[in-house]
């Protein structure tokens, strides 16, 4: 098996990728214009039909799509095959009402089962491998997608789903696990839940772990690696683009390669839209070239990010993407949620009695996210009784947790106590460090 997964993709020259990529792009724009009426009409709007796209130089001339539209065309406004040729959907986590929900055909789960194998290959994989995969099974993509890499590359796969920490060690250690699949901040839990054990890391037999889904930090990296003895492999996606392996991290541990024989990455000024050149700072945005289902064309990820296309030492010639830097919208992640604030001011709007007054303090204790809400209350209900505003606050973290599915620690806090501000509200206070 060697190095690479498929090393006639991995190693290709820029130039025939760049081929590839036409040829790909061009089929894909007269796919869904034929099939998705709303592509077509997004299309119609700004000037553009098939017949002006000849390969990747008139790629900028396609327009983008943004999550806004996703939710408007949910649930089928967006699918490019019948559904009964679809076998599977996955679905992002916590947004308002409106999931998004992502279709799959058999061919698309191959095309992105072996994005996943080609990440577990870099990270050494193979199959004598134990691929012990602690994301979380279900709507997810996480837990499927690398456990669809791990089955790929013959890897003995543990499809452990993420939670039950203890379990999940007493399983390493009997049935030998050699690469571990889940967040980050979860590989730090398991990594402090092994030390707390009595355990060394050389009693375990871990050699890898390919970690994503969420920011982490260089530090988090070196800490992990040094609590579980392994090498640390980051790996990116999303849940529009199938999941995770849109792009993963090789031995060089410096950037993460994208898969661009399925994915065509573009670098964009999130203001203007305008295409960035190679090397800027800006938007990360995705064109899928090869799904079927599903094929967002210049998808608008809100990652804020930077290409490069230097030699990379383990010589593969896919294009490297760096950590994602920020986002360029609100969204935080938290404990590997999508979170808006909008979210949580919904739920506050519809309890009369918090004011909207608010402000979520985000925070990393012990390489977990700690997530709390502070609520002013207003001068009526700061006089209210303790069984009331109790109630109040166990009202409202039942309703953010039904909305969001994990919990937040609610904190009602004294009317006018929250500081305004003369511009935008400060509404989130992320105590985190990011790079
Ligand atoms: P997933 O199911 O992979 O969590 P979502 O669609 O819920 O996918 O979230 C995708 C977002 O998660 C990305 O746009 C990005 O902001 C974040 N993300 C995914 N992987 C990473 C990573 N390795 N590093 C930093 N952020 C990541
Ligand atoms: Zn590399």
């Amino acid at each position: 098996m060697g190095k690479y997964w498929n090393e006639e993709i991995e190693c290709m020259a820029h130039e025939d990728m760049k081929k590839l990529q036409s040829e790909r792009l061009v089929k894909q724009v007269k796919h869904v214009w034929d099939n998705v009426p709303y592509y077509k009409k997004l299309m119609e709007e700004k000037g553009v039909t098939p017949d002006d796209i000849h390969g990747i130089e008139d790629l900028h001339k396609l327009p983008f799509l943004s999550k806004a539209d996703l939710r408007e065309a949910y649930p089928y406004g967006l699918l490019a095959k019948p559904l009964s040729e679809c076998v599977r959907i996955h679905s992002t986590s916590g947004t308002t009402g409106k999931r998004v929900v992502a279709f799959y055909t058999q061919h698309d789960i191959d095309l992105w089962e072996n994005c996943c194998a080609r990440a577990i290959v870099a990270a050494g994989g193979t199959k004598d491998d134990v691929c012990h995969v602690a994301y979380g099974y279900g709507l997810f993509t996480g837990g499927a997608g690398l456990n669809g890499g791990s089955h790929k590359v013959g890897c003995l796969t543990l499809p452990m789903s993420s939670g039950n920490t203890e379990r999940q060690i007493q399983f390493m250690q009997d049935l030998g696990s050699t690469i571990l699949c889940c967040t980050p901040s979860y590989a730090a839990y398991i990594g402090e839940t092994v030390k707390e054990m009595g355990i060394k890391p050389e009693e375990l037999t871990l050699k890898a772990g390919i970690f994503g889904a969420e920011p982490w930090t260089e530090e988090m990296r070196h800490e992990i690696e040094k609590l579980l003895g392994i090498k640390a492999y980051d790996i990116y996606g999303l849940t529009e683009t199938s999941g995770p392996g849109v792009a993963f991290e090789c031995e060089a541990q410096s950037g993460m390669h994208i898969n661009e024989d399925n994915f065509i990455a573009e670098i964009i000024d999130p203001d203007t839209g305008e295409v960035l050149p190679e090397g800027s700072k800006g938007e990360l945005v995705f064109t899928s070239i090869t799904k079927e289902a599903f094929p967002l064309l210049r998808y608008r990820t809100r990652d804020i990010c930077i290409l490069t296309r230097e030699k990379c030492s383990c010589g593969r010639t896919l294009v490297k993407m760096c950590k994602p830097m920020g986002r360029s919208d609100d969204m935080l992640i938290i404990k590997g949620v999508n979170v808006f604030p909008s979210q949580i001011e919904s739920v506050l709007l519809k309890i009369s009695k918090a004011s909207p007054n608010y402000q979520i303090v985000v925070d990393r204790v012990n390489n977990s996210d700690t997530f709390e809400i502070r609520v002013e209350l207003n001068d009526d209900m700061f006089s209210d009784t303790v069984k009331s505003i109790e109630d109040l606050e166990k009202k409202i973290s039942n309703d953010i947790h039904n909305i969001l599915g994990i919990k937040a620690k609610i904190r009602l806090v004294e009317p006018k106590s929250i500081p305004r501000s003369e511009g935008k509200a400060v509404r989130v206070i992320d105590k985190r460090k990011l790079v």
